[in-house]
C-alpha cells in the first residue's frame, strides 16, 4: 500500500460537482486513489508541503500529435493554411522512423507534463520507417502519463485524389488489422487504466467511406473509442461538400461516427444544426484554440456547443501548427478566443479550467473516474505555486489562467509522483531534449 498527502495548499479547485474551492486544505491518496480531501488529513506515508500552492485536477489533452514536436517552426510551413501546410510537411514525416516518432513523443508527453497535463490522447496516421503506435505507448510508459494512443491512418493517396503522398498512405485491409492488433495488445478497459487504445482515421480528405466505416463497426466491435479531425476550416467544408456532397456532420452522422465514443478533433466550423446532432448523440469535440489561429481556421463556436450540451475538451494539437505544447497556456487561449468573438463575458477562467479538466475526462470517455478531485477518483493532480513573480499582487485562484505560472512545481499521476519541485522523477529532461535536437538536425539535413 503506497500514500501520499498533499498538505496545506493554499487552495484546492476540486472541480467536483459542487465546483467547490477549498482553501488551506489537504488531499490524502492511496495506491492511486484520491480517499480523502479536507482539512486537518493525516497520513503514514510521503507528505507533500503545498504551502503556497493551488491545486488542480491533472489537466487532460484530447487531441495531439506527439510526433510532430520533432518538426516546430519548419520553415515553408509557418505561414500557410491548412492543406498547404500539410503538404509542406508530409515529405519530411515521410522520413521519420520508430526512434524519431518515440523521441519526439517523450519530448511532447514532457512538455505537456509540465504544463499541468496527467492525461493525453495522441493521434499518429502515419507510420513512416517502420514506426508503429507502440513506440508512443513506449514513450508515455517512460513518462508517466495516462495515454490514450489512437490508431490512426490515411489511405488515400494523391494518385487517388486524396492530400498526403503515396508513400505515406497504407493498404485498408493492414490498417484494420493493424487496429485489431493493437486493441487486443494494448487496451485496458479497467479502472485506473493508464493504456487505452482508440480508432482513428485522419480526416474525411485522407481517408475512403469505406475505411470510416468499418473502422467506426471494428471500434464498436472491440468497445473502443473514435476519433478524427472535423470541420477544421473553410477548406474542409469545401471539400466535403464536393466530394460528399454534404457537410461534416452529415458525413459523420451517415458513417456512424457520432455518439458518446466519438470525439472529433476542431468543429471550427460547426454549424447550428451539427451542434445540436453532436449535443444530441453527445459526441465530443476535442477544442485547440491556438493550432486554429497559427492555422487561422477560425473560431470554434466552444460558447453554443457548451450552452448546447455537448461535451468539449481541450487539444493542444500537434507542435507542427501550434507550436507549443504547453496545456494550461491552450486553457487561457480558449477563454481569450471566446472573448475575442462574443465579449468579455463570454468565457470566465472557472469554466476554461472545467474544460481543461472535467471537460477533457469526460471527452475521453473517463469523466467517471479522472477530472476531478473529490474521493474516489483517481490521483491526477498537478500543483502549481503561486508564490512567483507571475501571481504576486494576485487576489484570486483564478490568476492560473489569468496570469500564471504556466508550469506546474509537481505533477502526480495515478498516484506518482512524476514532477518534484519542477523536476522529472521519470526521466532525464536534458539527455532527451538532445536526443530530439540531434534528430531534428539530422532530418533537416536530409533534405
Ligand atoms: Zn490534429
Amino acid at each position: 500500500m503506497s500514500e501520499l498527502l498533499i498538505r496545506g495548499a493554499h487552495t484546492i479547485l476540486t472541480m467536483n460537482d459542487a465546483r467547490q474551492e477549498l482553501a488551506d486544505a489537504d488531499i490524502r491518496v492511496r495506491d492511486g486513489v484520491i480517499v480523502g480531501v479536507g482539512h486537518g488529513l493525516e497520513s503514514t506515508g510521503t507528505t507533500i508541503n503545498a504551502a503556497g500552492c493551488v491545486v488542480t485536477p491533472g489537466l487532460v489533452n484530447t487531441h495531439h500529435h506527439l510526433y510532430q514536436t520533432l518538426t516546430r517552426a519548419v520553415p515553408g510551413g509557418q505561414d500557410a493554411l491548412l492543406f498547404g501546410w500539410l503538404q509542406t510537411l508530409y515529405p519530411i514525416w515521410a522520413r521519420f522512423g520508430p526512434e524519431e516518432i518515440f523521441t519526439s513523443a517523450k519530448v511532447g508527453l514532457a512538455e505537456l507534463a509540465l504544463s499541468g497535463c496527467t492525461m493525453t490522447s495522441d493521434h499518429l496516421y502515419l507510420y513512416p520507417g517502420g514506426a508503429t503506435l507502440d513506440d508512443t505507448i513506449a514513450a508515455a510508459g517512460e513518462v508517466g502519463l495516462r495515454f490514450h494512443a489512437t490508431r490512426g491512418s490515411m489511405s488515400i493517396g494523391e494518385s487517388g485524389g486524396g492530400l498526403p503522398p503515396d508513400d505515406l498512405v497504407e493498404d485498408e485491409r493492414a490498417i484494420l488489422d493493424d487496429c485489431i492488433r493493437l486493441v487486443d495488445r494494448f487496451h485496458d478497459d479497467s479502472a485506473g487504466a493508464m493504456v487505452r487504445v482508440g480508432l482513428a482515421p485522419c480526416s474525411p480528405f485522407s481517408v475512403s467511406r469505406d475505411l470510416m466505416r468499418e473502422t467506426a463497426l471494428l471500434a464498436r466491435d472491440k468497445g473502443v473509442m473514435l476519433h478524427t479531425h472535423l470541420a477544421e476550416n473553410d477548406e474542409d467544408i469545401a471539400y466535403s461538400l464536393e466530394t460528399f456532397g454534404c457537410r461534416p456532420g452529415q458525413y459523420a452522422e451517415d458513417l456512424g461516427w457520432v455518439g458518446d465514443d466519438v470525439w472529433h478533433a476542431h468543429c471550427v466550423k460547426l454549424d447550428g444544426r451539427e451542434i445540436d446532432l453532436f449535443a444530441r448523440t453527445k459526441t465530443g469535440v476535442a477544442h485547440c484554440p491556438c493550432s486554429n489561429c497559427r492555422l487561422g481556421s477560425g473560431i470554434a463556436p466552444v460558447r453554443a456547443m457548451r450552452d448546447a450540451g455537448v461535451p468539449v475538451g481541450l487539444g493542444v494539437d500537434g507542435s507542427a501548427s501550434n507550436d507549443a505544447g504547453n496545456l494550461v497556456a491552450e486553457a487561457r487561449q480558449t477563454m481569450l478566443l471566446q472573448r475575442v468573438a462574443r465579449g468579455a463575458d463570454a468565457m470566465a477562467a472557472r469554466e476554461a479550467l472545467e474544460i481543461a479538466t472535467r471537460g477533457g475526462a469526460q471527452v475521453l470517455g473517463r469523466g467517471g473516474e479522472c477530472g476531478q478531485l473529490r474521493e474516489g477518483y483517481r490521483a491526477d493532480i498537478a500543483i502549481w505555486d503561486v508564490s512567483g513573480i507571475e501571481s504576486a499582487g494576485s487576489w484570486d485562484p483564478a490568476a492560473l489562467l489569468l496570469a500564471g505560472p504556466t508550469r506546474v512545481r509537481d505533477l502526480i499521476v495515478e498516484g506518482r509522483v512524476v514532477i518534484r519541485d519542477g523536476q522529472f522523477e521519470t526521466l532525464d529532461l536534458s539527455a532527451t531534449i538532445a536526443r530530439q535536437n540531434a534528430l531534428a538536425g539530422k532530418l533537416a539535413e536530409s533534405l
